[in-house]
């Protein structure tokens, strides 16, 4: 992916700055060579990293400090100052170290740290330890960020990566955005490049549908009669989504948005259309319909809400993203459902006809739980798990949009890009067989004709809502409770606002709001 420019704000840290002007336990945000550098300042002395995320390239200097980490504003990814080391997702990739030299209480930065990155933080002894033979069924955001975090605890037995789908782990995220509108470039999609998996020793296979589980002899049974001998496993089937079953929504220009091929599809299909025609107001059809605007295909979107999106986010948030659209030309058809599709119109259930070279239906999407049927492990709505992602049949765990973990005085299964990836790098650690739990705030964003909406916290049951700020200027937090409680945050131009509420939602930190 490539990173976004930023202009390196702050002095030129070549030339020097005074120690005394870095706040201790703080940061101080400048440049070396038109690149821009994060100074972080603790008892053990002064570091510096790139101040640009490797994930988007966010700027750092806008993020959140806290213990000795920063946050990324745009899609909260966590990295160490002291060793620029990723340690939560959507970014893998650290950030550069430069060298610092303290002469006489000046600070200079001048080039980069060479030296080797320092060594996994796994020890010998907790090594010995591992099991020989991981395998993970799934190619997505928690299969893919668990085999990354394997290899990066220091897991030095076989890994496999079974994946149904024939493309290497993508940056799903983007296929609703920029990826449709055809403004990302291929290379953008994928999440590593191809010779990451044999440099890391992941046996990743592509387009192999698992069948069976055969927990006794723990042995996977692929469609082409491959076995595949496991020690743990992981579990990371995700979702797939939910097909209409009516009149017409078998034909060949209907579609459904997951996986890279599907987006392909759509902008192929595309290209020679004039209308299309989006069933469902969730993220695939809101994200969708900004993105084939974009390209210049008149819009509609059926909603079966008055306000779509209210549910999650209120009718004020929803109301919010309508006007958003709607003021680009997209049509709203409310309140409605669709009876059928001719194959150039779908008729909604009140007799409106809606034309539609192309239809994208986007109403959700159902776990793949369907490969444990028979093995012992529990199914309610995904794969039930424990707080450290195990399920009830030792050495298997689940992760990401399939998995149902412990939360308050229930449960949750959340379909959030950024959290699956972060269950899988905690289930990375949970198979190595060091008990982590799994306690990360969902978080998400969206982006609609230009705005992007980061919401952390959980959006299900909350029963107030309190607005700071103005949506027309979007510039606003909302504010979620539950019983009094905060429970969610959804920002937009509030980017560090947001940070906040999620750690303080993580309970790590209470902060002074306005
Ligand atoms: P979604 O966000 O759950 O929204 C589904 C929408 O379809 C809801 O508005 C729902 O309305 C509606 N719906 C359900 N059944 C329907 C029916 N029979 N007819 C008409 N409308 C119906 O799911 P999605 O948009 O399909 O997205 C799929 C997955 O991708 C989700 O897990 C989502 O989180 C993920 N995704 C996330 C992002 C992001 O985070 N930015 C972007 C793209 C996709 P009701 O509310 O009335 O049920």
């Amino acid at each position: 992916m490539a990173p976004t420019d930023t202009i390196p704000s702050g002095p030129d840290l070549a030339g020097g700055i005074p120690l005394a002007d870095i706040p201790r336990g703080g940061t101080l945000a400048g440049h070396v060579d038109g690149a821009p550098v994060l100074l972080a300042r603790f008892d053990d002395g002064v570091h510096a990293v790139g101040g640009t995320c490797s994930h988007y390239g966010g700027p750092l200097a806008d993020g959140l400090v806290l213990d000795g980490e920063v946050h990324c504003p745009w899609h909260h990814a966590c990295f160490s100052l002291r060793t620029g080391a990723a340690l939560r997702a959507p970014a893998f990739a650290p950030l550069a170290r430069w060298d610092v030299d303290i002469i006489d209480d000046t600070v200079f930065v001048r080039a980069p740290d060479t030296a080797p990155s320092p060594p996994a933080p796994t020890s010998p002894r907790r090594r010995r330890g591992h099991p020989g033979r991981i395998a993970i069924i799934g190619g997505g955001a928690a299969g893919f960020a668990a085999a990354e975090r394997l290899r990066g605890l220091g897991f030095a037995g076989a890994l496999s990566m079974l994946s149904a789908d024939e493309a290497p782990p993508c940056d799903r995220p983007n296929l609703s955005k920029d990826y449709l509108a055809g403004t990302a470039p291929e290379d953008w999609i994928p999440l590593q490049a191809a010779d990451f998996y044999d440099a890391h020793g992941i046996d990743l296979r592509l387009g192999c549908e698992v069948r069976a589980i055969d927990t006794a002899s723990r042995h996977l049974l692929a469609a082409d009669g491959a076995r595949i001998a496991y020690d743990a496993l992981l579990i990371a089937t995700g979702a797939e989504p939910r097909l209409l079953t009516l009149p017409g929504f078998d034909r060949p220009n209907v579609f459904t948005l997951r996986s890279l091929a599907d987006a392909r599809a759509i902008v192929a299909a595309c290209a020679h259309a004039t209308s299309v025609a989006l069933v469902g107001a969730g993220f695939i059809g809101l994200e969708a319909a900004g993105a084939l605007r974009s390209r210049g295909l008149e819009v509609h979107v059926v909603a079966r809400e008055a306000v779509p999106m209210a549910r999650a986010l209120g009718p004020d948030v929803g109301g919010f993203l309508l006007d958003l659209h709607r003021a680009r030309g997209i049509v709203f058809h409310t309140d409605a459902t669709v009876k059928d599709f001719d194959g150039r119109v779908v008729t909604l259930e009140d007799g409106t006809g809606i034309p539609a070279d192309v239809v994208v239906v986007g109403v959700g999407v159902s776990p793949r739980t369907e490969l444990v049927s028979g093995t012992g492990i529990a199914v309610r709505d995904g794969i039930l798990v424990d707080a450290c992602l195990r399920t009830a049949v030792p050495g298997i765990l689940a992760a990401g949009d399939v998995a149902r973990y412990p939360h308050g005085d229930g449960d949750l299964r959340i379909e959030h890009w950024v959290h699956a990836e972060r269950q899988g790098q905690v289930a990375a650690a949970n198979l190595l067989g060091d008990p982590e739990p799994f306690a990360d705030v969902p978080f998400f964003w969206t982006h609609h004709q230009g705005v992007a909406l980061r919401c952390s916290g959980v959006l299900q049951g909350w029963d107030r809502i309190r607005i700071d700020g103005e949506p027309s200027r979007r510039d606003f937090t909302a504010r979620y409770y539950r019983g009094g409680r905060l429970v969610a945050a959804a920002s937009v131009g509030r980017d560090l606002e947001n940070l906040r509420l999620e750690a303080a939602l993580a309970g790590e930190r209470t902060f002074a709001f306005p």
